[in-house]
Formats: structure tokens, C-alpha cells, sequence
């Protein structure tokens, strides 16, 4: 138990709990009373290893980025999330609560999906699990990320448009909510990030861990020192970041930055989804955090270029290790953003996530020492973007 672990009733420091309608506490304590034993259990362990391994592609690449590394004067590691199956970091997460829902006894699974990107993990894993699947989507957003509709109706998913709201994510997520609590029984909800009540955020973090896991092991191997000095990721909800962080958090030596969207401007709060910088205490689906809200506690509309970035709020844990000084977050405009995905595109061949970008173009902001080494998550690829990034550079 560390000083900066969740405690028991469910909190880091203010942060966190478990704000939920009645209807829900059962299944909310049943998920709480048996996580961390099913986690813990080695036929669990397992399977979700071997899944990891022969499906998802684990352990991703450690790379050694060095014309990156030149350009910016000291030793870049890059954690090739972007080479998980799906293209992203999200199904580690996917696959690890559906494992759970099946010891369960669950056998329909509801999800929420702004992007997308996580509906089709979503999705992925119930085709492999054979299980029935709804997502809730933003009608916005449908129409946005068709392609990633297409994506989960070829995998067998059911995906339902949101019309209530601003008909985006978090309209999303709060009638996936609402399904299940019509459905307690057979259902699980599995959310897709470290956000929620008590104990996904923890849940969530933990099955994201294998990432700071398998950084340590690379690094040891790569520079006989199982740390490194700076250790960056991006921040929508929080997911990458908990698990890119997890196994470090504790160790002081490593310096723990986070990189949020700051969208449009770092001054008005309308054209930005920096919720960490803008944001005020408040609840959001189910948690205690900092929120993006206007003078009257109403949720705003966030405003960022990366589709995954855009969410008014910021998983708990990321609320408190910000709000005690242990990360530095960050926020990142949309253009600084973009030229970072270029600059990585030309150095290193890799075209990143705009997401993954934000962490990038904390590079330029940051100090290092010759002889330090960063490491950096590259939490997705940018096969996804590319509609975005053509128009903005105005690729032929
Ligand atoms: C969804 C997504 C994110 C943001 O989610 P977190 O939970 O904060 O990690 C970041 N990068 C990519 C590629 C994503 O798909």
C-alpha cells in the first residue's frame, strides 16, 4: 500500500468513489467484492497472459527512437502500443474485463464509445468470446467515425446511435449506464478507460499495467537500469497512462508526465478538453474528479482534434497524482499536436495516433539530460486519422 495506491472505501485521496444510482449497488459491490481475487487467480492469469501474448501481440516493442533521440539531445524509448491487434492499447483492457464478466456468469456485454476506438475492441473481444455486444455511440459521433461503426457491425456488435444530449460520448455513456441497470443480471459494463465508479479505475489501471511491466523487463535488458528518468503519456480518461505509469508510480526517481488536449486555446475552456487544467471538482459517471462544467455545474462540450482526447472528464487517479504533484500534466494545443505526428512520421516511420501526438509534442517542452532516458507511450497508430491529418496537411 503506497501513499499514492486507491484506499479501501474506493478513493485516491478526494478522488474516486462510487456515485451510482441504487439499481446499481449490487452489481457494483458484486464487481468489488471479486475483481482483485478473479485477477489474482492463476487460471485467470492464464489465460488473459496467453491471450496477451498469441492475440494481442504482446509483449509490444520497446524501440530505441534515434533520430528522435538526436534531435532532441538524450535517449528516447518509444512503448509501441500502436502494434497492439486493433491498433491501440485499449484492448488490453477490453480483454481483461471480458475474461472477468465470463467468471461472472455475464454473457451480454454493453460498452460506450465516443471514437469508436474502443467499441471495436469491445467488439473484437466479444466476437472472440462469443457474446452478445451493444455499444452506445453518440449520434455525432456515428456519423464522424463510420468507419468504426462499419468496424463493430462487421464484428457482430449492435451498435445503438445516441440522440439525448449533445449526442456524443458522454451521452454515450450514459445510456450504456442506463442499459445496465435495466439488465444487472447477465450484463457487464465494460468501460474504456480508468473512469467509472469504484472499483473500474483500479480495475481498468490494473489491467493496463502490463505495459509499465513489460517497460521494466525491455529496459533492464536494453540499459541493464529497469527505469527510466522521464516516463510521458497522453491523458483522455487515463487508461495508457495508469498503465504506463503503474509500476512506477512509487518509485520517485522516475519523473511522471501526462499530456492532456488543450484543443483549441489554454484560455477558454469551450475550445479546449484540458480538464485537468480547466476542470472543477465535480461527478461524472459514477466518480469524484475534475470535470469540465460551466458556472451552473453543467457538463460542457470538450473540444479537442484528437476524437479520443475529447472527454469532459479525467479518470480519479490522474485527478490526484496531478492535484499532489506527483505527475506534471500538461496541455497540449492541437497544432503542436499535429507537427508532433509529423515529426515522428518523417524521423522514425512511424505515424502515431494524434492522441499518442500529444505525448510527443511534450518533447519539445520538457528538459533532458544527455544521459537520461525518456520513455514514451505511443499509445495507438494513426491508420484511424488519417482523414484528419490529410485535410490538415493537405496531403494529396
Ligand atoms: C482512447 C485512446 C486514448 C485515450 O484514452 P486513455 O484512456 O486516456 O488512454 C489515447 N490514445 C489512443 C490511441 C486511444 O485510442
Amino acid at each position: 500500500m503506497s501513499k499514492y495506491s486507491i484506499n479501501e472505501k474506493g478513493y485516491y485521496g478526494q478522488f474516486g468513489g462510487a456515485f451510482i444510482p441504487e439499481i446499481l449497488r449490487k452489481n457494483v459491490v458484486e464487481l468489488k467484492e471479486n475483481y482483485l481475487q478473479i485477477m489474482e487467480n492463476p487460471e485467470f492469469q492464464k489465460d488473459f497472459q496467453k491471450l496477451l501474448h498469441d492475440y494481442v501481440g504482446r509483449p509490444t516493442a520497446l524501440y530505441h527512437a534515434k533520430r528522435l533521440s538526436e534531435k532532441y539531445q538524450t535517449n528516447i524509448y518509444l512503448k509501441r502500443e500502436d502494434l497492439c491487434h486493433t491498433g491501440a492499447h485499449k484492448l488490453n483492457n477490453a480483454l481483461g474485463q471480458i475474461l472477468l464478466a465470463k467468471r461472472l456468469g455475464k454473457t451480454r456485454i454493453v460498452a460506450e464509445t465516443g471514437a469508436g476506438q474502443h467499441g471495436v475492441a469491445t467488439a473484437t473481444v466479444c466476437a472472440l468470446m462469443n457474446m452478445e455486444c451493444v455499444v452506445y455511440m453518440g449520434e455525432v459521433d456515428v456519423n464522424r467515425q463510420f468507419l468504426n461503426v462499419q468496424r463493430m457491425r462487421m464484428l457482430g456488435a449492435k451498435v445503438v446511435p445516441v440522440t439525448s444530449g449533445n449526442r456524443t460520448l458522454k451521452d454515450g455513456t450514459n445510456e450504456a449506464i442506463r442499459d445496465w441497470c435495466c439488465n444487472p443480471a447477465n450484463t457487464h459494463y465494460i468501460i474504456g478507460s480508468a473512469v467509472g465508479p469504484d472499483p473500474y479505475p483500479d480495475m481498468v489501471a490494473r489491467f493496463q499495467s502490463v505495459i509499465s511491466q513489460e517497460i521494466k523487463n525491455q529496459l533492464m535488458d536494453q540499459t541493464g537500469r529497469d527505469y527510466p528518468d522521464h516516463l510521458i503519456a497522453c491523458i483522455g480518461g487515463g487508461s495508457n497512462a495508469a498503465g504506463t505509469f503503474y509500476h512506477y508510480i512509487d518509485d520517485e526517481r522516475v519523473k511522471l508526465y501526462a499530456a492532456e488536449a488543450g484543443g483549441l486555446s489554454l484560455t477558454d475552456p469551450e475550445k479546449s478538453a484540458a480538464t485537468i487544467h480547466f476542470g472543477r471538482e465535480g461527478i461524472l459517471h459514477g466518480s469524484r474528479s475534475y470535470v469540465m462544467m460551466n458556472e451552473d455545474g453543467q457538463i460542457t462540450e470538450p473540444y479537442s482534434i484528437s476524437a479520443g482526447l475529447d472527454y469532459p472528464g479525467v479518470g480519479p487517479m490522474h485527478a490526484f497524482l496531478a492535484q499532489v504533484g506527483r505527475t506534471k500534466t500538461m496541455p497540449v494545443l492541437d497544432a503542436e499536436a499535429m507537427a508532433a505526428a509529423l515529426e515522428l512520421t518523417k524521423l522514425e516511420g512511424i505515424i502515431p495516433a494524434i492522441e499518442s501526438a500529444h505525448a510527443l509534442a511534450l518533447l519539445p517542452k520538457l528538459k533532458f539530460g544527455k544521459d537520461e532516458n525518456v520513455v514514451l507511450t505511443v499509445s495507438g497508430r494513426g491508420d484511424k486519422d488519417m482523414n484528419t491529418y490529410a485535410k490538415y496537411f493537405n496531403l494529396q
